[in-house]
């Protein structure tokens, strides 16, 4: 590279903000790093595990366990491995840990100044934490002064959904506006990979479909509720609609399939339906780099398929097909959605650019 090269090279990554990612080595971790590298706006910095990963670098860590394809990123293989403990360099934290042990690793970074973006369950339902989906909610921002008043914490908690729920609330928030949701049923076929690494173990996967997901049903179900729910006077009011979750883990690597049937309040055709989809597309002003439109509406009678459409907009977007009319409530359709990168790490990187742009950071 030429010293003009170089020194464009170095004055982008000055202006870069540092960020860390909490349980960098676990599936949703390793798609942030590779997200994250290149990331116009952000740089990694840090990235930190348990005790028995920290002290190694990364690459070492992730010998035989990067499970993304191509090389690990040059940069990132570099580092060391930190522990999950408040004396981070870098003032914005992605939380990929798994729900054991996020909950007070996360409150206690958020005392000691740092913004924490989380996948992890633990935070999700309390009051006065938002629950985020840029394009969804994103009035749910106000919480932050909420929870700042109310715990006297320095920094603060934003937590991303679950990979079903976001999905799910992305594909039915322009149907919400616009012809009011009263009821959802949704039976979901959920990829390997949303169980973590090394997850479900092969003799019980292969061949089979496993009829339960601890705790899932419940996150959808509650999850939604608070998504769609009315904030006043600094208090989210849960929304006024009927849901009913059956989950279910089938032998797919990425992606994860949803079977959704609703009840409208206003009866649209299935054109005026498939229009107010289509024409979802609330934040491309603001011109975020993880942006993509969050809808893709799918014709082809067998489409959405995961190996086929996990990708749509660089994972970002969800695709909804087979829309049509039902026989016991209104309209059903199927839903497919990325659930490591929209529903983990792309959905929570989506809030830091939301963030940035709203001044927070
Ligand atoms: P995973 O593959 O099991 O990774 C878990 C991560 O947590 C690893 O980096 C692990 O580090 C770290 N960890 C475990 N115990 C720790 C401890 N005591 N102290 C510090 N770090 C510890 O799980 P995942 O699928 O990436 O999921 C991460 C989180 O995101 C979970 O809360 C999950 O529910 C949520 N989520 C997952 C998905 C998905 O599609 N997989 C989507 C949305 C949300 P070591 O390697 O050092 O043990």
């Amino acid at each position: 590279m030429n010293v003009l090269g170089n020194y464009i090279e170095n004055f982008s990554k000055m202006n870069k903000i540092p960020v860390a990612i909490l349980g960098a080595t676990g599936i949703v971790g390793q798609r942030y790093v590779k997200l994250l590298s290149n990331h116009p706006w952000f740089e990694i910095k840090e990235v930190a595990a348990s005790e028995k990963s920290a002290g190694k670098t990364y690459g070492e860590v992730m010998k035989s366990r990067w499970k993304l394809g191509g090389n690990i990123p040059k940069e990132v293989s570099n580092l060391v491995v930190k522990e999950c403990s408040p004396t981070l360099e870098s003032k914005l934290v992605f939380s990929a840990l798994d729900a054991s042990i996020a909950g007070g690793i996360e409150e206690n970074f958020a005392k000691e100044g740092y913004i924490v973006i989380s996948n992890a369950r633990n935070h999700r339902l309390d009051e006065d934490v938002p629950l985020l989906i840029p394009e969804v909610n994103p009035e749910s921002l106000a919480l932050i002064d909420v929870q700042r008043r109310k715990r006297g914490y320095k920094g603060f908690i934003i937590t991303h959904p679950n990979c079903s729920t976001t999905e799910l609330c992305l594909a039915l928030k322009p149907i919400n506006d616009k012809f009011r949701l009263k009821k959802i049923l949704v039976t979901t076929m959920q990829s390997l990979s949303g169980a973590g690494y090394p997850g479900v173990p092969s003799l019980d996967i292969i061949d089979n479909i496993i009829p339960f997901i601890s705790l899932e049903e419940e996150k959808i179900e509650q999850e939604t509720l608070k998504i769609f729910g009315n904030l006043e006077n600094g208090k989210i009011n849960r929304a006024n609609i009927q849901v009913s979750a059956t989950c279910n883990r089938v032998f797919v690597s990425e992606g994860h399939l949803e079977s959704v049937s609703i009840e409208t309040g206003e009866k649209p055709t299935i054109d005026e339906l498939i229009g107010c989809l289509d024409d979802f597309d609330p934040l491309r002003k603001l011109n975020l780099p993880s942006y993509a439109k969050p809808i893709v509406v799918m014709k082809e009678e067998d489409r959405p398929q995961p190996r086929l459409d996990r990708n749509l907009g660089n994972g970002m977007s969800v695709a909804v097909g087979r829309i049509r009319n039902c026989n016991v409530l209104d309209y059903k359709f199927l839903v497919l959605g990325n659930n490591t990168i929209r529903g983990g790490a792309g959905g929570a990187i989506l809030i830091a650019e939301l963030l940035k742009v709203k001044g927070y950071l």
